[in-house]
């Protein structure tokens, strides 16, 4: 049985095994599907070819003992010289001394690294004893741990293979091997583990690639059918005069993609099921009149809503963009922590009673101490942890709202179809009309006095400028220090002229508000800042955005702050301070001087960052493939999107015995379990 413990597996004992669990594989099907993360192609080339900077393998006799120095803390460097046709090369390995005694005088060996054409030098980053081998030219390397060396990796997964190969069944229909001219499950296995040629390889990866993002797509989408047929009776059956009457009372038309977004959330709404839907717009695209239209609608169906936000900057802003949209047609109420006491009892006391009908406050606010009397819609904005743990403590508390997700951060499609598989999705990917773009900038550091000089004079036409202060890596009190200094140094250069404030996040919460209070008024002109204003603030009197260090900021993160700026009729510009050394930072620049355009950023940052970067490394909640890379593959992840929605709508699905191997291994899956039982 595969599914039985890999300590079955011969040569695998009680230390091994422990490892192996820290690798994550478990079962005897975990270590046959422990794939290779790269193959190497040992193919030595004559010296006079091998290329300066790039990958070699070299073949050569050691002449004389190595030499070993210890340098650092355990730190050490083996040096020696390899007799390679008429040429004696340098071979240097880095902490490996225990290589020392392995090489001998006169030893022939193979290693493979980097090639220093100058110095006739090789950086070795894998040697092997002997020849190297002629027949079988790729090998694989996997990723390993402590006592789990390469030659023991590989020994494990042959052994795993001759015991247990002949158990690896195929579990796709056969129509899709055929149409899609993939490789039979055992036959692909095997060439990942042995490959025969680049070619075959290739098409291993092709199938289990596809494998592994249908099961992926197949899993979501059955995820959101079960929910949704599991979730009845919150059709919320809107006023639908009402609602309109309210929107007209804008002082401005919809934008199409306002409308269309909103169309998809009411129709949720109204339907039975439960919404759970992400509403995407780049920041200024007018998510929250869309959001307060959804709010509404719950309204006149007798129901709250609740707006849930990260900050309590942003908590206030909501409250106050919502007040001055609904008049005092609905009861609002604002809880953030700085309401204390009395008056604090008094506010949880209206949401309990229902005389009032929109709550907005922090997430945490919100789950922890508010009950409501009826809650029909809950908005979390720029939530980056989506899902679940929200849904679940809502459930928790024996809500069943709609839920309507929004967020600034454009998520490239994707991105999209794989961390929302089992959302929906709305975009507004158009701005309001009359806005102008942000006019961007990349100067060089020493420019600064000609950036202080611009400020000044957009300070004499009335506006207001943000300084985002240099970045100083997983220091935030150096951070602070930074801001500090700018601040002084800003202070005596406009001397009187203009107020100068500082903005960071250990300023207490009356402090931070006093100081954004001050800035809305245009009390204070020039706002320096720690990153901390990334998030929603709005000063539309605000016309310059300056960033220092600009090269050290993601893309993503340079567009949030730039949204900043840009909130009026004004032209407003934004300059980027920066003088990256590496290529990838040099590319950022360039593309936030090409464009506004927020998703077509995100699909260019993706490309420069990767998935697993996209978000920030822990709250991803983007799942991790083996194989498949989804950015690279992107085409493999569509086609398995659609065979999955089409797999899912067919009744086949659960009747048709060929179906019947994919289908006990979605229901195995925890999460669709955890579903199904709730
Ligand atoms: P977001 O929440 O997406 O960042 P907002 O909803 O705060 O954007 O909208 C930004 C500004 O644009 C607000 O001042 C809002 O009143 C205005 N706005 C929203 N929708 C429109 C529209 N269709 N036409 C003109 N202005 C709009
Ligand atoms: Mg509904």
């Amino acid at each position: 049985m595969l599914m039985e413990s890999v300590a079955n597996v011969n040569g695998v004992g009680e230390k091994v095994q422990e490892t192996l669990q820290e690798m994550g594989i478990h079962t005897v099907e975990d270590l046959l599907f422990y794939f290779p993360y790269r193959y190497d192609t040992y193919e030595v080339k004559p010296i006079t070819e091998l290329v300066h900077d790039e990958k070699a393998t070299i073949e050569g006799k050691v002449v004389g003992e190595p030499s070993l120095t210890y340098y650092g803390r355990k730190k050490s460097r083996l040096m020696m010289t390899l007799q390679v046709e008429q040429f004696a090369i340098k071979a240097v390995m880095f902490n490996r001394p225990f290589a020392k005694k392995q090489i001998k005088p006169d030893d022939i060996i193979t290693v493979t690294g980097k090639w220093d054409q100058r110095r006739l030098q090789i950086t070795v980053s894998q040697y092997k004893k002997g020849r190297a081998e002629a027949q079988n030219p790729i090998q694989p390397v996997y990723s390993l741990k402590e006592n789990i060396t390469l030659q023991k990796m590989r020994k494990l997964i042959m052994n795993a293979m001759e015991a247990y190969g002949d158990q690896v069944n195929e579990i796709l229909p056969e129509k899709l091997v055929i149409d899609y001219k993939l490789p039979g499950r055992l036959h692909a296995l095997n060439q990942m583990h042995y490959p025969e040629s680049r070619e075959q390889l290739k098409h291993a990866r092709r199938r289990f690639i596809y494998e592994e993002f249908l099961i992926f797509q197949l899993k979501m989408q059955l995820f959101r059918k079960l929910k949704r047929e599991a979730t009845s009776g919150n059709a919320q059956n809107y006023d639908n005069d009402q609602l309109t009457g309210f929107v007209q009372s804008f002082p401005f038309e919809l934008t199409d993609a306002q409308k269309r977004s909103l169309a998809e959330i009411l129709k949720d709404m109204k339907s039975p099921y439960r919404m759970n839907r992400l509403l995407q717009g780049d920041v200024g695209s007018g998510k929250t009149a869309v959001a307060a239209i959804a709010l509404y609608a719950a309204i006149t169906v007798g129901n709250q809503g609740a707006i849930m936000v990260p900050t309590e900057i942003l908590a206030e802003q909501h409250y106050e963009s919502l007040t001055e949209l609904f008049g005092d047609k609905v009861s609002i109420v604002l809880l953030t922590g700085s309401i204390k006491g009395k008056k604090r009892r008094e506010l949880l006391e209206q949401v309990k009673e229902h005389t009032a009908d929109i709550i907005v406050g922090t997430h945490a606010l919100i789950q922890d101490e508010v009950e409501f009397a009826k809650l029909g819609l809950a908005i979390v904005d720029e939530q980056h942890r989506f899902g679940v743990n929200q849904r679940r403590t809502l459930r928790d508390k024996g809500l069943s709202p709609d839920v309507l997700f929004m967020t600034a951060t454009p998520i490239p499609r994707t991105l999209a179809i794989t961390a929302f598989g089992d959302m929906d999705v709305s975009v507004i990917d158009e701005m309001p009309s009359g806005r102008k773009p942000v006019e961007t900038y990349w100067v060089k550091g020493e420019m600064m006095d000609r950036v202080l000089q611009f400020i000044q004079k957009e300070v004499d036409h009335g506006h207001q400028a943000y300084v985002i202060c240099p970045l100083i890596e997983e220091s935030d009190k150096l951070d602070i220090q930074n801001a500090v200094e700018l601040h002084h140094q800003l202070t005596t250069y406009y001397e009187s002229s203009m107020n100068v404030g500082l903005m960071h996040g250990r300023l207490h919460q009356e402090e931070k508000e006093q100081v954004m209070q001050d800035f809305v008024e245009n009390n204070i002109q020039v706002l320096v800042s720690t990153t901390v204003v990334e998030v929603g603030v709005n000063v539309p009197n605000a016309t310059v955005m300056v960033i220092y260090d600009a090269e050290r900021f993601g893309l993503s993160q340079l567009h949030q702050l730039r949204g900043r700026v840009g909130r009026s009729d004004a032209q407003s510009y934004c300059i980027l301070l920066a003088d990256p050394k590496g290529e990838v930072g040099k590319e950022r620049m360039r593309i936030m001087t090409e464009t506004t355009d927020g998703f077509e950023l995100s699909e260019q940052d993706l490309q420069l960052r990767g998935p697993g970067d996209f978000f920030g490394k822990k709250q991803s909640g983007i799942p991790e493939f083996k194989v498949g890379d989804m950015v690279h593959d992107y085409r493999a992840l569509e086609t398995a999107r659609k065979d999955a929605a089409a797999i899912i709508e067919s009744d086949k699905f659960e009747t048709d015995s060929e179906w019947k191997d994919l289908c006990n291994l979605l229901y195995k899956d925890e999460i669709l379990q955890g579903e199904i039982l709730d």
